[in-house]
């Protein structure tokens, strides 16, 4: 079900139970900044997700309450995880959803890499 973007922070959501190594991830990096790990149900060939450790709901949570090297340092971490995944050469995709009309589910603020094959229209089309 969509969550909310701008609730205040639940420590129980999954994703900050991967970062108390409470669930376990398949991780791809792990820096001071962030963690990435493949997304349990995958949409494309390559699906990553990237989270920052702090606690942000969202990205308009993050943007407003993250210092600024904390955001520098999630951004490259973002960029570094696309290098070691080989996708810049074919390249890819970063989306983030933010609120109920995205349809964000985890309340913990995340991108989405997609890659591996063309991935299409950037969002579906409407009828
Ligand atoms: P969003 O709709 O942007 O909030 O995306 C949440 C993403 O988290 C979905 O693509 C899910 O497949 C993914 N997800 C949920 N639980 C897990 C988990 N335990 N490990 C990895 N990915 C997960």
């Amino acid at each position: 079900m969509p969550v909310s973007g701008v609730a205040p922070y639940d420590e129980g959501n999954i994703f900050a139970r991967i970062l108390r190594g409470e669930i376990p991830a398949r991780k791809v990096l792990e820096d001071d900044y962030a963690l990435a790990f493949h997304d349990i149900s995958p949409q494309a060939p390559v699906h990553v997700l990237v989270i920052p450790k702090g606690p942000y709901v969202s990205v308009a949570d993050f943007s407003v309450k993250a210092s600024a090297e904390t955001v520098a340092g999630f951004w490259r971490a973002v960029a570094a995880t696309a290098h070691k995944l080989g996708l810049e050469d074919g390249g890819f995709r970063v989306l983030t959803n933010c609120g109920h009309d995205a349809g964000q589910e985890v309340p913990h603020f995340h991108v989405h890499i997609f890659g591996g094959q063309p991935l299409g229209p950037m969002l579906a089309r409407r009828h």
